[in-house]
């Protein structure tokens, strides 16, 4: 090995080290691909706007959200592969409470790959506060996308996290300013960079609930 192919390679060294660095101190680029499944029939119209709510509050946290219309392509038909998830927009939900507006589907390990959202709870709760139907359809998508990243226990009373939706919450979401935290941005980014789901034990599921004063 000649001194110019050994410079060659300690610079090809120390440049990779310094994309690397520089890729991890700023976060990076990160993306996922949504599969959204329109089980409520939701106009085109309200749904680009909530994908592209969800996407900007998805943006904040330097992570891009690529959506795919699954009543449009026959791509969705497989199991979701690493950093695919699927959300569905059902009627109505499952659960007991009238206040729930969507659910994660979690396993043992905090690791999912289905959400739900409640289509009737959230234009119920957009009526009866005034906010936007379309925004709120879209920070719901942005919460329960959240458990899929964070595990369950990653509720918090900072931002979209939170778990109970009052009206200032509510107030945050319709200024655009409820988003998720620093230290949530990053531990999604480092889940979609492969890293375990250690920090939030299992529950079977997690959801978002509003409580409308
Ligand atoms: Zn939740």
């Amino acid at each position: 090995m000649g001194f110019t192919e050994s410079c060659a390679r300690l610079l090809f060294v120390l440049l990779w080290a310094a994309v690397g660095w520089s890729s991890a101190e700023t976060g990076g680029a990160a993306e996922i691909t949504v599969l959204l499944l329109n089980h409520a029939r939701v106009s085109r119209d309200v749904i680009s706007h909530s994908e592209a709510e969800a996407t900007r509050i998805f943006s904040a946290s330097g992570i891009h959200l690529r959506w795919v219309d699954c009543s449009q392509t026959l791509v969705c038909h497989h199991v979701p592969g690493a950093n695919e998830f699927v959300l569905s927009i059902v009627a109505d939900g499952r659960t007991s409470s009238e206040l729930v507006y969507g659910v994660a589907f979690l396993g043992p390990g905090g690791e999912g790959k289905y959400a739900d959202v409640f289509l009737r709870r959230v234009e119920a709760a957009a009526n009866e506060s005034g906010f936007s139907e379309q925004r709120l359809l879209g920070a719901v998508a942005a919460h329960e996308l959240g458990h899929l990243l964070l595990g369950t226990r990653a509720h918090s009373y900072e931002g979209i996290m939170c778990p109970v939706w009052k009206k200032a919450v509510l107030q945050r979401m319709e200024m655009g300013s409820l988003l998720f935290t620093k230290d949530e941005s990053m531990t999604m980014k480092g889940r979609l960079a492969g890293e375990p789901m250690g920090r939030f034990p299992a529950f079977t599921k997690a959801s978002a609930r509003g409580l409308i004063p």
